[in-house]
């Protein structure tokens, strides 16, 4: 599942293969943007902001932002010389032609073209960026703490709090803090701890091609996607809420001896 350290990738992808290029052809396949003629645009830089991908373009005077989001199932790729296409040609949102080459993206959540100008409009509300160079962890745990009620789990996903946290880590990161899902974030004692931690897993794995945060690429996630599997560490099985398919994107994993839940008095603030 696509989270900070993928955007990442895609974005170091993009940006290595794209910029500087011209723009030969260019596709948008959302009903909104169907007709945008980007031909002749020079693709000046992609970087993500979170688990966005935001791909300059400029022509001229005029300077468009391509907004992408993977959601659940996105994903990135670059083609070489007419090279055919590895997924299927239905399932591609954008086509971005350069010489000797083409970039797809698949199933995308979003796509957007906006101007340059207006970037805050789509990004301006995420929190702290995981890996920005300018990733704050002092007003992550402002925001955090903000709504102390809230379950922990609900508020390290909300990216308005931090950006580059999805399903996965979420999960991982509870497990590593001994957190139950449901937890209130303002009875957490070791918010930095576990921001930190944030910080270092998705700095990790953001150049692997695996994720891990066992340590172990065999076996690399101690409980997302385990529900029903011995716990690594105590034999418990792994639960899952709320059941059902694995991999929705609001699906929580956890070890019930290891994360125990809260006293149901610690749920209750004010
Ligand atoms: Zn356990």
């Amino acid at each position: 599942m696509p989270e900070g350290d993928t955007v990442y990738r895609a974005a170091r992808l993009l940006d290595t293969r794209l910029s500087g290029e011209t723009l030969l052809h260019a596709e948008l396949r959302v009903p909104q943007h169907a007709t945008a003629d980007l031909a002749g645009a020079v693709v000046a830089q992609t970087v993500p902001r979170g688990k966005h991908l935001l791909t300059r373009l400029e022509r001229g005077d005029e300077r468009w932002t391509l907004h992408t989001h993977l959601k659940m199932e996105g994903v990135w790729r670059v083609f070489d010389g007419g090279r055919r296409w590895s997924k299927p040609a239905h399932t591609a949102r954008v086509v971005l032609r350069v010489p000797g080459r083409e970039a797809v993206g698949f199933s995308l959540g979003v796509v957007d073209l906006l101007a340059t100008a207006d970037e805050q409009s789509v990004v301006g509300h995420l929190g702290p960026d995981l890996l920005g160079g300018d990733w704050d962890p002092d007003e992550a745990r402002r925001r955090l703490l903000a709504v102390p009620e809230r379950s922990v789990y609900e508020a390290i996903l909300d990216q308005r709090n931090l950006a580059g946290i999805g399903n996965v880590y979420a999960a991982e990161l509870l497990f590593l803090g001994g957190l139950h899902p449901a937890t209130p974030v303002g009875a957490v004692t070791a918010v930095p701890r576990l921001l930190a931690r944030a910080h270092q897993a998705l700095e990790v794995n953001k150049d692997r091609r695996t994720r891990t945060t066992t340590g172990d690429t065999r076996s690399p996630l101690w409980v997302y996607g385990r529900s029903g599997a011995p716990c690594r560490r105590c034999h418990t099985r792994i639960e899952q809420a709320p059941r059902g398919p694995a991999g929705r994107e609001r699906t929580s994993y956890w070890c019930p001896h290891c994360q125990p839940a809260p006293p149901r008095a610690a749920s209750v603030t004010g």
